[in-house]
């Protein structure tokens, strides 16, 4: 057992304010993904205690809703606080179940608090609207309200901070919510509950549960307790989601896939743009749905930077994440490696040349070695598909209207980045691309304050910034008549 899973007693799952087992008593192996070493087990709940937590869930909801947003705001700073002074042990668990280096890890529950602490803030300033009355009797408001029970769904690549731009505005608003965190990392989800139940957050507010996927996201889509359901991961199980939630008509925030494309044109600063790149496509190696997933280079600069990037690429440190320097991990499963391999057959045999890498690490397990690809071409798989792999496939352009075109050639529009000097391609471009999150000349651009989702089948909804908070409450319209003139 995780000496930090240990400590936090992180082997049972959290409902209705009580620790509790699956009610078969099944468990499931939960592993490291650099050494393959089984670091503990975790329920496997299923449809039963699901029902039991919206139940829960929806109890709460019935006083939470009523408490002052004064109340809510500060359980937020406190559990703000206590997950600043627990971030080494959050990071560590991190480490063990998802295998990202150590400073990432620390930066990721560091992202957590700061989403918290921006909801207590954000919290207080969910102000509603009086509107001019067309009747000189009446008057009109409209009021907001929290949605109710929340159905969290969540993914194994930011295991800590994807349920902080969850769980903290539905706290913020009085909304209650039950959380499915991912099978990989299931640890980092369960502490949300600790960190929660010791933040003073009542009990049956935040319910935190592992298990069956399918089952348990039957029961959370299809029960009509639950209101809204918010989601991050593949547009393939967001899609399900969705469609599951259509017969009660649920609210939905989904947050899915991406095949982030990164411009670089002939006037970029090519530093900055090798900087960039490697930031955006190897963070958490290549395991983001804002990675760089395809890199066009402008025909002028095309060898210059392809050679600049490989060198980069083959220069990184890669292995365990708590050794000095390393900045890239291991992938996160078996599967993961294969689909990576795979990626790169299909890559070679269109006629694409490995600049570095191509192959699993020495290191073994999860590990594969950054990988950069010229020569790609539109008929290549991850052209189409989302890698989430340290494989960086370079395409070569001439004009600025080829690399917009390109650019948005896929179903997905999460996020996209480009670098240009030029202040009027800087407009074009930005405006032409059907993205919703935009980085020129920076290749990570994700913060608190900023809303973060997707256009196409990217997303529904934004998580973070000031929009944030909207998707978890209701707006209520008032008309007060009979007042008099
Ligand atoms: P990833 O590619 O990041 O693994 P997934 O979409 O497969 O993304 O998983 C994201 C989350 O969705 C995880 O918590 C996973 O357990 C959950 N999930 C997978 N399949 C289903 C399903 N059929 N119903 C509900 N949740 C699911």
């Amino acid at each position: 057992m995780h000496k930090v899973a240990e400590e936090f007693k992180l082997e049972t799952n959290y409902i209705n304010g009580e620790w509790v087992k699956a009610d078969s008593g099944e468990t499931f192996d939960v592993d490291n993904p650099a050494t393959g070493e089984i670091i503990g087990t975790v329920p496997m709940c299923g449809e039963a205690e699901t029902k039991r937590a919206v139940e829960a869930a929806h109890e709460a909801f019935k006083t939470f809703r009523k408490t002052s947003v004064k109340d809510r705001a500060n359980m937020l700073r406190k559990l703000r606080d206590l997950i600043i002074k627990n971030q080494e042990a959050l990071a560590q668990l991190l480490v063990a179940e998802q295998g990202k280096p150590i400073a990432e890890a620390r930066g990721e529950v560091s992202f957590s608090a700061s989403y918290v602490m921006w909801f207590a803030e954000e919290a207080r300033r969910v102000y509603g609207e009086t509107i001019p009355s067309p009747w000189p009797e009446r008057r009109m408001m409209v009021t907001k309200e929290p949605v109710g029970v929340v159905g969290a769904i969540t993914p194994w690549n930011f295991p800590s901070s994807m349920l902080a731009r969850k769980i903290a505005p539905a706290v913020a608003t009085g909304c209650t919510i039950v959380c499915k965190p991912a099978e990989a990392t299931p640890y980092s989800g369960i502490v949300w509950g600790k960190m929660c139940e010791l933040a003073g957050i009542p009990a049956g507010v935040v319910n935190i549960l592992t298990g069956d996927p399918i089952e348990i996201g039957k029961e959370l889509t299809g029960n009509p307790l639950v209101k809204k359901i918010t989601f991050t991961g593949s547009t393939r199980v967001g899609k399900i989601l969705m469609s599951q939630s259509i017969p009660t008509v649920k609210k939905i925030s989904m947050e899915m896939g991406g095949n982030a494309p990164f411009i670089v044109f002939d006037d970029a600063d090519i530093d900055a743009a090798i900087q960039g790149a490697m930031a955006s496509k190897y963070r958490n190696s290549g395991q983001t749905c804002v990675c760089t997933n395809r890199l066009y280079v402008q025909a002028g600069i095309h060898d210059e930077f392809v050679k600049k990037f490989a060198k980069a690429s083959a220069d990184m440190k890669v292995g365990l994440a708590n050794d000095e320097g390393v900045l890239q991990g291991p992938l996160i499963n078996e599967a993961a490696v294969k689909k990576t391999e795979e990626f790169v057959a299909d890559a070679v045999a269109k006629g694409g040349k490995i600049e570095t890498g191509g192959k699993r690490h020495a290191l073994g397990h999860g590990f594969f070695e950054p990988t950069v690809i010229s020569g790609a071409t539109l008929e290549m798989d991850f052209s189409k598909d989302e890698t989430f792999a340290p494989i960086a496939p370079v395409y070569k352009f001439k004009t600025e209207e080829e690399a917009i075109h390109m650019a948005n050639d896929t179903e997905f529009g999460l996020a996209c980045y480009f670098y240009t000097k030029d202040l009027g391609r800087t407009f074009r471009v930005m405006e032409g691309l059907e993205y919703g999150l935009v980085g020129v000349n920076e290749g990570v651009i994700t913060a608190v304050e900023a809303p973060f989702g997707g256009f196409k089948q990217s997303g529904v909804g934004k998580e973070g910034g000031h929009q944030g908070i909207q998707d978890y409450l209701e707006e209520k319209y008032v008309c007060i008549g009979g007042l008099g003139v």
